[in-house]
């Protein structure tokens, strides 16, 4: 089943014949031993598919992977896009838990499956090879025959004092989320002007107690701030200075002419940046948003290469990150199916 990777074989190589000949065969138990270990090396670093990243996307994908008798191996540094959240919530059976426990209790199912392992390792580096890719991490590297990133975004906050203390607590990005838990709350929204129409109808779902701030200090359109006012939403036309807040939780936006709004729940539209490298390193084409251009099952641009999650959706959620994930692990297993029936 396996390709043959000699191309590929990570340990200095030495012609066995010919050592044996010149050690007269002395050598020859430890010899045998060398060779073993080479062997044995090389083949458990070698996978059907390597996930890189082992958050949401990345571990549906290694369930489905597993599931499928694939030897599959999840490479992840556990820095999760809502690590700085207290709460997931819109999730399935687990509403209100702490992301880090949920993913807990994921990587706790995937024990039962030994064709899954999960090591703590960034992949450092992608290669490809005939019979597929190289992924070096620091101190190792690792061959597979299909490549998957689930790696992930990395919101970019904006330069406001307080914004990170905030951000994930009262400092939020999506109410789909959050929204439920602050229903009714005097909330600020802080976006570019093209953005701020957008957000302020679909939050205004949420609460009526709504302001608004252009973070790129562009003019909103005169109609749109006609509506506004009809609707009770004040936008303020200033530029923020910083965030006031106790422990994470908003008190004030407070402006640079020293006057300050009292909210405590701030919507932040925010830019965003792949978390990873490593695709587009390997050839993989971004979207004109950034994220990795993908087809329906997750299929990159790169032969043998599949993406899943945040890294490939503007829609952030658990459920659709996980759905991804399922999705490119079919995908990866359907291809391996075509290539050894
Ligand atoms: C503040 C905040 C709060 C949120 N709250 C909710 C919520 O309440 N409900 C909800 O449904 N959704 C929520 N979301 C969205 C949800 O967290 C994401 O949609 C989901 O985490 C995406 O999963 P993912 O696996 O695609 O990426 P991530 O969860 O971001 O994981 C990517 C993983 O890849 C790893 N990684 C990256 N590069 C490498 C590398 N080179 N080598 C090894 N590992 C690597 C990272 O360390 C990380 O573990 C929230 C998002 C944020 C930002």
């Amino acid at each position: 089943m396996q390709q043959s990777c000699d191309k590929v074989v990570l340990i200095p190589k030495i012609n066995r014949r010919i050592f044996l000949i010149m050690s007269g065969g002395l050598l020859l138990p430890t010899v045998h031993r060398v060779f073993a270990k080479q062997k044995n090396e090389t083949m458990n670093n070698r996978y059907d598919a390597i996930i890189v990243g082992g958050s949401f996307a990345g571990l549906a994908a290694a369930m489905t992977l597993g599931r499928s008798l694939r030897k599959v191996l999840v490479l992840d540094t556990d820095k999760p896009c809502n690590r700085f959240t207290i709460h997931a919530h819109n999730v399935l059976t687990h509403d209100g838990e702490s992301p880090a426990s949920i993913k807990e209790k994921v990587l706790k199912e995937l024990l039962n499956y030994s064709t899954v392992e999960i090591r703590k390792q960034e992949a450092l580096h992608v290669s490809k090879t005939d019979a597929g890719f190289i992924i070096a991490t620091a101190n190792e590297n690792y061959e597979c025959r299909k490549l998957i990133f689930a790696t992930g975004m990395r919101d970019i906050l904006p330069d406001i004092d307080g914004a990170a203390a905030c951000w994930g607590k009262t400092l939020l990005h999506c109410p789909y989320c959050h929204g439920y838990e602050v229903r009714g709350e005097p909330t600020m929204i802080l976006a570019t002007a093209k953005d701020i129409p957008e957000m302020v109808k679909l939050l205004s779902q949420w609460t009526k107690q709504l302001y608004a701030c252009a973070t790129d200090g562009k003019l909103l359109d005169a109609s749109f701030l006609q509506l506004c006012e009809e609707k009770g939403v004040l936008v303020i036309g200033k530029h923020v200075q910083r965030i006031a807040h106790t422990n994470g939780r908003v008190s004030a936006v407070c402006f640079n002419d020293g006057t300050q709004q009292q909210v405590s729940v701030i919507y932040g539209r925010f830019p965003m940046e792949q978390h990873a490298v490593l695709p587009v390193s390997v050839g993989c084409v971004l979207t004109d948003m950034g994220l990795i251009k993908v087809d329906m099952m997750g299929q990159t641009t790169v032969s043998g290469v599949y993406a899943a999650g945040d890294c490939i959706s503007p829609f952030r959620t658990i459920h659709t990150a996980m759905a991804s994930g399922t999705m490119a692990g079919a995908a990866v297993n359907k291809e391996l199916i075509e290539l050894e029936f």
